[in-house]
């Protein structure tokens, strides 16, 4: 594969605008590795309701911030807790239920944070969450900050889910929720860094957001394609 520049790009938006989607498709065409925050943030999470310090409805953070230090993730692209897979696991709706309190745990933070630093150190990489450009990697080389119409992303999420029995009207209330604990949380909120570059997504198909990028790259970092 042709080598290209190797960039650190952050990709930061609101939830369900496809980060991670358009992030491995970045990565693929690049031959960058792709890191999804998120998801460490969700493999956290069902940690903690197996090992019971999330249960009926409570999250017990000091308990589940004890249990850390053993807990080992890895992203190789799927998301593994020690040698399991847990790509799908981390997808269900109970776990989005408790992941945005469980992410506004600031040691759970610095633990995904921690990981992702690990996992970044090669560069040449594409890394999607809420605060990748503010906080994770604030030199990241491009910051790009996602945003699509609520309805839309509501309808895109929902058309994925496999969950028996989750309406549109739970997937709207889960994103809407998550939007506005991220957005309002103290440590770390979801927010546009002051260097990062809007891409509204409401009608666009993942192909027109791919030419807006490459375009960006040519004009900007003097890629050649
Ligand atoms: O991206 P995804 O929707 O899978 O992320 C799940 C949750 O993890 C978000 O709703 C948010 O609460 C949290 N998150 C975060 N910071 C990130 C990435 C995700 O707080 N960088």
């Amino acid at each position: 594969m042709k080598q290209y520049p190797q960039l650190i790009i952050a990709i930061d938006g609101y939830s369900s605008t496809g980060k991670s989607s358009f992030a491995k498709l970045i990565a693929e065409k690049l031959g960058y590795i792709h890191l999804d925050s998120g998801a460490l943030y969700r493999a956290v999470t069902l940690h903690g309701l197996r090992n019971g310090t999330i249960a009926d409805g409570k999250i017990d953070a000091d308990a589940l911030v004890a249990t850390l230090p053993g807990l080992e993730v890895s992203q190789r692209p799927d998301t593994y807790i020690g040698e399991e897979n847990v790509e799908g696991l981390i997808r269900q709706m109970e776990v989005s239920s408790y992941v945005s309190p469980v992410s506004a745990i600031a040691a759970v933070r610095t633990f995904v944070d921690d990981n992702l630093h690990k996992m970044a150190s090669g560069g040449g990489v594409v890394m999607d969450g809420r605060d990748i450009g503010t906080t994770v990697f604030p030199n990241a080389d491009l910051k790009i900050f996602m945003q699509a119409d609520d309805l839309v992303r509501a309808m895109r999420r929902y058309k994925e889910t496999t969950d028996p029995g989750t309406t549109f009207i739970d997937v709207l209330n889960n994103l809407r929720d998550r939007d506005r604990r991220d957005s309002t949380r103290e440590v770390s909120p979801l927010r546009k860094a002051d260097d990062a570059i809007v891409l509204d997504n409401t009608c666009m198909t993942m192909e027109d957001e791919l030419n807006w990028l490459f375009t960006l790259l040519e004009e900007k970092y003097g890629f050649e394609f």
